[in-house]
């Protein structure tokens, strides 16, 4: 079958590039192995009529006027700033953490100069900071550490903090002042219609063509394009040949509460030392969706099963950039997204990344 461009995976990396590359006028074809579009932003009305997101909670936030100018031709906004407690100690307190997080877990009542005497007091100096242990230690020293950042990251990676980079734990900065806002972005907001509709649209263009359901290794036989656009596990791709990547998965417990109008006061409400969960989200914090009911999920980290997440590790990233060798030996394919650059990238990011894989493959076609 004739077609400029073959597109693996309808996730933000893939849709992105394929609407680029049809504007230019290329036909493209692109196929996920799934039923549905959006990739991981997945999102669908469960059975009783709220919005949820399939594969867990997905927030827009970004700084880049590029990227949130391109993704406004395909949907309007509901600004909605992201709010998360933790659960620590019998308390629900702002993480990140700020002022009003330590005055509350220690009964003091310090204010911002006072905070920052109190950290310069207890953080331990790391230099180099290499590992998320001497991120946060270095800041704000064990008892902190240990109470919102250890038990987390061992559960949601299987490692402890001193196992991984640096950039994991920086993802959560830690705050001298009252901002219990989870992100600090110029933009912050939550597609009005939801992300599938935004996909939906960016995909509707007679140049694309959509086949769902379809796993690239079936169907290459089918298709000789000019060009081919990946987005699936890189290590997949080259079958395995020198070993897996490792990527963490998550077991997603959706639940319906008919009865309950919001369940609890913030999006998400994380669980650093208790339960096999990390967090629960509630999605009418994101959406504002009005019921009578609400829907949360609560998400269960695991090594098996989809790959949702790059490990950002040493011997992971060695592995990655033979990989990346590989790749870059293979005339006419792109390797762009979170799962073929093994990047622990946004949705913001992605955009970007798509955004500027397009221009390359539109200067070699
Ligand atoms: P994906 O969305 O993974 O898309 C890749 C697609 O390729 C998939 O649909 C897959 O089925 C398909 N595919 C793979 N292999 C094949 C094959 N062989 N054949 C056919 N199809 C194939 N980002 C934020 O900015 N804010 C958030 O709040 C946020 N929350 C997140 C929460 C969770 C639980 C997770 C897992 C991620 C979150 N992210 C968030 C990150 C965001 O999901 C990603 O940045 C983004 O979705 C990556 O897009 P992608 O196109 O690279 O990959
Ligand atoms: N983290 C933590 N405690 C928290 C929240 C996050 O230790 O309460 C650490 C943990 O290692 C986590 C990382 O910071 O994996 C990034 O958190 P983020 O909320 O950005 O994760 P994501 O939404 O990408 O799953």
């Amino acid at each position: 079958m004739k077609t400029d461009v073959l597109v693996v995976g309808a996730g933000f990396s893939g849709s992105v590039v394929s609407r680029q590359l049809a504007d230019s006028g290329k036909t493209v074809v692109i196929i996920d192995k799934r039923s549905h579009i959006a990739g991981n932003a997945y999102d669908t009305n469960d059975k009783h009529g709220i919005l949820v997101h399939t594969y867990g909670p997905h927030i827009f936030h970004t700084n880049s006027q590029e990227v949130f100018s391109y993704l406004s031709a395909f949907t309007k906004w509901r600004p909605y700033e992201h709010r998360v407690l933790a659960s620590i100690d019998g308390q629900l307190l702002p993480i990140p953490i700020n002022i009003d997080t330590v005055n509350r877990l220690y009964g003091l009542n310090l204010d911002e100069e006072g905070l920052k005497s109190y950290f310069e007091s207890v953080r331990d100096p790391r230099d180099p900071i290499k590992t998320s242990e001497d991120a946060i230690v270095n800041i704000v020293g064990w008892d902190l550490y240990k109470k919102f950042y250890k038990g987390y990251t061992n559960k949601q990676w299987g490692l402890d903090p001193s196992e991984l980079f640096a950039s994991v734990a920086a993802r959560v900065p830690v705050r001298t002042n009252h901002d219990d806002r989870y992100f600090t972005d110029t933009h912050q907001a939550m597609p009005l219609d939801g992300y599938t509709e935004m996909f939906s649209r960016m995909l509707d263009h007679p140049g694309i063509t959509i086949r769902l359901g379809v796993e690239y290794q079936k169907i290459r036989q089918e298709y000789s394009p000019k060009h081919l656009v990946y987005t699936g596990p890189i290590d997949e791709y080259f079958d395995f040949c020198f070993g897996k990547l490792p990527y963490r998965s998550l077991f997603f417990e959706h639940e319906h509460l008919p009865t309950v109008q919001k369940f609890q006061q913030v999006g998400t409400v994380n669980y650093p030392n208790e339960h096999e969960y990390t967090r629960i989200t509630e999605f009418k914090h994101l959406t504002g969706q009005e019921h009578s009911g609400t829907s949360i999920v609560r998400e269960y980290p695991k090594a098996e099963g989809d790959p949702y997440y790059p490990i950002p590790r040493p011997e992971n990233d060695e592995l990655f950039k033979r990989y990346q060798k590989l790749a870059e030996k293979e005339k006419g394919v792109t390797f762009v997204g979170r799962l073929a650059q093994y990047r622990y990238y946004n949705m913001d990011q992605v955009v970007g990344a798509a955004l500027s894989a397009s221009k390359s493959i539109l200067d070699e076609i």
